[in-house]
Protein backbone atom coordinates (compact mmCIF):
# COMPACT_ATOMS: atom_id res chain seq x y z
CA UNK A 1 0.00 0.00 0.00
CA UNK A 2 1.91 3.42 -1.06
CA UNK A 3 1.23 5.70 1.38
CA UNK A 4 -0.27 8.63 -0.89
CA UNK A 5 -3.39 7.99 -2.07
CA UNK A 6 -4.44 6.88 -5.52
CA UNK A 7 -6.58 9.62 -7.47
CA UNK A 8 -9.41 7.45 -8.47
CA UNK A 9 -9.14 9.62 -12.25
CA UNK A 10 -6.18 10.56 -13.47
CA UNK A 11 -5.15 13.95 -13.33
CA UNK A 12 -6.38 15.71 -16.82
CA UNK A 13 -3.24 16.90 -19.05
CA UNK A 14 -3.26 21.07 -18.44
CA UNK A 15 -5.49 22.78 -20.74
CA UNK A 16 -2.96 24.79 -22.71
CA UNK A 17 -4.99 26.97 -25.24
CA UNK A 18 -3.07 30.33 -26.27
CA UNK A 19 0.28 27.96 -27.55
CA UNK A 20 2.81 28.38 -30.23
CA UNK A 21 1.98 27.05 -33.66
CA UNK A 22 2.42 23.31 -33.26
CA UNK A 23 4.68 21.17 -35.66
CA UNK A 24 1.82 18.89 -36.87
CA UNK A 25 -0.01 19.86 -40.60
CA UNK A 26 -2.92 21.15 -39.58
CA UNK A 27 -4.09 23.69 -36.54
CA UNK A 28 -7.12 24.51 -34.54
CA UNK A 29 -7.30 28.04 -33.49
CA UNK A 30 -8.09 28.20 -29.66
CA UNK A 31 -10.06 31.26 -30.07
CA UNK A 32 -12.54 30.35 -33.20
CA UNK A 33 -12.11 27.09 -33.52
CA UNK A 34 -11.11 26.78 -37.18
CA UNK A 35 -9.29 24.34 -38.26
CA UNK A 36 -5.99 26.04 -40.31
CA UNK A 37 -3.07 24.69 -42.51
CA UNK A 38 -0.19 24.95 -41.01
CA UNK A 39 1.78 26.36 -43.77
CA UNK A 40 -1.12 28.81 -44.28
CA UNK A 41 -1.06 30.06 -40.68
CA UNK A 42 2.98 30.36 -40.80
CA UNK A 43 2.36 32.23 -43.55
CA UNK A 44 0.35 34.59 -42.10
CA UNK A 45 2.97 34.98 -39.11
CA UNK A 46 1.26 32.62 -36.58
CA UNK A 47 -2.29 34.74 -36.96
CA UNK A 48 -5.46 33.03 -37.83
CA UNK A 49 -7.12 34.28 -41.30
CA UNK A 50 -9.99 33.81 -39.82
CA UNK A 51 -10.01 35.85 -36.54
CA UNK A 52 -6.77 37.45 -35.88
CA UNK A 53 -6.04 35.15 -33.15
CA UNK A 54 -2.02 35.74 -32.15
CA UNK A 55 -0.26 32.58 -32.07
CA UNK A 56 3.17 32.68 -29.72
CA UNK A 57 6.03 32.78 -32.24
CA UNK A 58 9.66 31.57 -31.40
CA UNK A 59 12.25 34.44 -30.35
CA UNK A 60 14.12 33.10 -33.77
CA UNK A 61 10.76 33.59 -36.08
CA UNK A 62 9.91 37.05 -34.77
CA UNK A 63 13.48 38.01 -36.07
CA UNK A 64 12.62 36.15 -39.07
CA UNK A 65 9.83 38.25 -39.56
CA UNK A 66 11.00 41.58 -38.63
CA UNK A 67 14.43 41.64 -40.65
CA UNK A 68 14.57 41.98 -44.44
CA UNK A 69 16.75 38.87 -45.61
CA UNK A 70 19.50 38.33 -44.06
CA UNK A 71 20.05 39.16 -40.46
CA UNK A 72 23.44 38.69 -38.06
CA UNK A 73 23.21 36.55 -35.04
CA UNK A 74 24.90 37.30 -31.79
CA UNK A 75 25.77 36.12 -28.88
CA UNK A 76 24.80 32.67 -30.46
CA UNK A 77 26.07 30.83 -27.67
CA UNK A 78 24.31 32.00 -25.21
CA UNK A 79 20.68 30.40 -24.50
CA UNK A 80 17.34 32.44 -23.37
CA UNK A 81 17.06 34.36 -26.49
CA UNK A 82 17.69 35.42 -29.50
CA UNK A 83 19.60 38.64 -30.52
CA UNK A 84 20.30 39.82 -33.84
CA UNK A 85 21.02 43.13 -36.41
CA UNK A 86 19.95 43.93 -39.67
CA UNK A 87 17.80 46.52 -41.69
CA UNK A 88 14.00 46.47 -41.10
CA UNK A 89 12.67 47.80 -44.12
CA UNK A 90 15.39 49.23 -44.86
CA UNK A 91 16.53 50.33 -41.51
CA UNK A 92 19.10 49.53 -39.66
CA UNK A 93 18.46 47.86 -36.52
CA UNK A 94 19.09 45.58 -33.05
CA UNK A 95 16.25 43.56 -32.53
CA UNK A 96 16.40 41.04 -29.09
CA UNK A 97 13.47 38.67 -29.12
CA UNK A 98 12.37 36.49 -25.77
CA UNK A 99 12.26 33.31 -25.86
CA UNK A 100 8.75 31.69 -24.40
CA UNK A 101 9.89 28.06 -24.47
CA UNK A 102 13.08 28.56 -22.51
CA UNK A 103 12.08 28.38 -18.99
CA UNK A 104 8.31 30.82 -19.90
CA UNK A 105 10.88 33.43 -20.68
CA UNK A 106 12.26 34.08 -17.28
CA UNK A 107 14.40 37.21 -17.09
CA UNK A 108 17.54 35.64 -15.11
CA UNK A 109 21.09 37.03 -15.64
CA UNK A 110 21.77 35.64 -18.76
CA UNK A 111 18.49 37.46 -20.58
CA UNK A 112 19.81 40.91 -18.28
CA UNK A 113 23.16 40.02 -20.36
CA UNK A 114 22.05 39.69 -24.10
CA UNK A 115 19.83 42.34 -24.09
CA UNK A 116 22.38 44.86 -22.07
CA UNK A 117 24.81 43.82 -24.66
CA UNK A 118 21.96 44.54 -27.57
CA UNK A 119 21.56 47.61 -26.16
CA UNK A 120 25.32 48.54 -25.93
CA UNK A 121 25.45 47.39 -29.80
CA UNK A 122 22.94 49.79 -30.86
CA UNK A 123 25.11 52.43 -28.75
CA UNK A 124 28.31 51.44 -30.71
CA UNK A 125 26.86 51.38 -33.86
CA UNK A 126 24.56 54.15 -33.45
CA UNK A 127 21.34 52.05 -34.36
CA UNK A 128 17.74 52.04 -32.64
CA UNK A 129 17.04 49.18 -30.67
CA UNK A 130 14.03 47.02 -30.42
CA UNK A 131 13.04 44.01 -27.56
CA UNK A 132 10.41 41.73 -28.02
CA UNK A 133 9.32 40.72 -24.67
CA UNK A 134 7.45 37.62 -23.98
CA UNK A 135 8.23 36.52 -20.51
CA UNK A 136 6.21 35.59 -17.48
CA UNK A 137 8.81 37.77 -15.14
CA UNK A 138 12.12 37.38 -13.79
CA UNK A 139 13.39 34.04 -13.28
CA UNK A 140 12.66 33.02 -9.09
CA UNK A 141 15.07 30.50 -9.04
CA UNK A 142 17.70 33.06 -9.69
CA UNK A 143 16.30 35.11 -6.32
CA UNK A 144 17.95 38.86 -6.33
CA UNK A 145 20.13 38.41 -9.31
CA UNK A 146 17.15 38.07 -11.75
CA UNK A 147 15.80 41.28 -10.38
CA UNK A 148 19.02 43.32 -10.62
CA UNK A 149 18.97 42.63 -14.39
CA UNK A 150 16.33 44.67 -13.93
CA UNK A 151 18.19 47.78 -12.97
CA UNK A 152 20.97 46.86 -15.23
CA UNK A 153 18.87 46.96 -17.99
CA UNK A 154 17.12 49.84 -17.77
CA UNK A 155 20.50 51.61 -16.79
CA UNK A 156 21.70 50.70 -20.67
CA UNK A 157 18.34 52.32 -22.19
CA UNK A 158 18.96 55.34 -20.08
CA UNK A 159 22.48 55.58 -21.73
CA UNK A 160 20.64 54.89 -25.08
CA UNK A 161 18.62 57.78 -24.07
CA UNK A 162 21.04 60.04 -23.40
CA UNK A 163 23.06 59.14 -26.92
CA UNK A 164 19.76 60.11 -28.51
CA UNK A 165 19.25 56.51 -30.38
CA UNK A 166 15.56 55.13 -29.77
CA UNK A 167 14.15 52.33 -28.32
CA UNK A 168 10.68 50.61 -28.92
CA UNK A 169 9.59 47.65 -26.99
CA UNK A 170 6.78 45.43 -28.38
CA UNK A 171 4.56 44.02 -25.89
CA UNK A 172 3.43 40.17 -26.67
CA UNK A 173 1.68 37.49 -25.01
CA UNK A 174 2.54 36.86 -22.08
CA UNK A 175 4.66 40.35 -20.60
CA UNK A 176 4.24 40.05 -16.99
CA UNK A 177 5.65 40.62 -13.68
CA UNK A 178 9.44 42.50 -13.67
CA UNK A 179 9.78 42.82 -17.41
CA UNK A 180 7.11 44.85 -17.50
CA UNK A 181 7.98 46.42 -14.08
CA UNK A 182 11.04 47.61 -16.54
CA UNK A 183 12.47 48.03 -19.67
CA UNK A 184 8.71 46.52 -21.49
CA UNK A 185 7.60 49.61 -20.87
CA UNK A 186 10.71 51.95 -21.16
CA UNK A 187 10.12 52.20 -24.69
CA UNK A 188 9.79 55.69 -26.41
CA UNK A 189 7.30 53.54 -28.36
CA UNK A 190 5.53 50.61 -26.81
CA UNK A 191 3.94 48.60 -29.08
CA UNK A 192 1.43 45.82 -27.95
CA UNK A 193 -0.12 42.87 -30.13
CA UNK A 194 -3.78 42.44 -29.59
CA UNK A 195 -5.25 40.90 -26.75
CA UNK A 196 -1.87 40.18 -25.45
CA UNK A 197 -1.89 39.60 -21.30
CA UNK A 198 0.17 42.50 -19.76
CA UNK A 199 0.64 43.19 -16.48
CA UNK A 200 2.53 42.92 -12.93
CA UNK A 201 1.22 40.61 -10.87
CA UNK A 202 -1.16 37.90 -12.83
CA UNK A 203 -4.69 38.27 -12.92
CA UNK A 204 -5.19 35.41 -10.50
CA UNK A 205 -2.97 36.49 -7.94
CA UNK A 206 -5.26 39.73 -7.90
CA UNK A 207 -8.58 38.52 -7.50
CA UNK A 208 -7.39 36.07 -4.61
CA UNK A 209 -5.43 38.87 -2.94
CA UNK A 210 -8.21 41.77 -2.91
CA UNK A 211 -11.14 39.36 -3.15
CA UNK A 212 -12.94 40.76 -6.05
CA UNK A 213 -13.76 39.85 -9.64
CA UNK A 214 -11.44 41.94 -11.98
CA UNK A 215 -13.27 43.72 -14.94
CA UNK A 216 -13.75 41.80 -18.40
CA UNK A 217 -10.33 42.22 -20.64
CA UNK A 218 -8.10 43.20 -17.63
CA UNK A 219 -4.81 43.77 -18.22
CA UNK A 220 -5.35 42.42 -22.29
CA UNK A 221 -3.38 44.98 -24.65
CA UNK A 222 -7.09 46.63 -25.64
CA UNK A 223 -7.78 47.24 -21.81
CA UNK A 224 -4.24 48.75 -20.98
CA UNK A 225 -4.01 51.39 -24.45
CA UNK A 226 -7.37 52.72 -23.17
CA UNK A 227 -6.31 53.31 -19.65
CA UNK A 228 -2.68 54.80 -21.01
CA UNK A 229 -0.49 52.24 -20.09
CA UNK A 230 0.50 51.51 -23.64
CA UNK A 231 0.80 53.62 -26.77
CA UNK A 232 -0.17 51.83 -29.73
CA UNK A 233 -1.77 47.54 -30.59
CA UNK A 234 -0.40 46.66 -34.08
CA UNK A 235 -1.48 43.05 -35.61
CA UNK A 236 1.40 41.22 -36.07
CA UNK A 237 1.26 41.59 -39.94
CA UNK A 238 1.68 45.18 -39.69
CA UNK A 239 4.40 45.31 -37.09
CA UNK A 240 7.27 45.22 -39.50
CA UNK A 241 6.22 48.22 -41.24
CA UNK A 242 5.63 50.41 -38.66
CA UNK A 243 8.19 49.64 -36.78
CA UNK A 244 10.10 50.85 -39.83
CA UNK A 245 7.64 53.88 -39.64
CA UNK A 246 8.69 55.01 -36.36
CA UNK A 247 12.20 54.45 -36.77
CA UNK A 248 12.14 56.94 -39.32
CA UNK A 249 10.74 59.05 -38.07
CA UNK A 250 12.47 58.51 -35.06
CA UNK A 251 16.16 58.59 -36.37
CA UNK A 252 18.27 59.07 -39.11
CA UNK A 253 20.60 56.28 -40.43
CA UNK A 254 24.09 56.95 -39.60
ZN1 LIG B 1 -9.14 31.92 -35.20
Amino acid sequence: MPWFKKEKTPIAASKQTAVRVPEGLWVKCPSCSQVLYNKDLQASLGVCPKCAHHFRMTAAERLRSLFDGEWQEHDAGLAAMVVGTGTIDGMPGVVAAMEYSFLGGSMGVVVGEMITRAIERGLAARMPVVVVSCSGGARMMEGALSLMQMAKISAALARLDRAGLPYLSILTDPTTGGVTASFAMLGDLNIAEPKALIGFAGPRVIEQTIRQKLPEGFQRSEFLLEHGMIDIIVDRRELKATIARALRFMHEPA
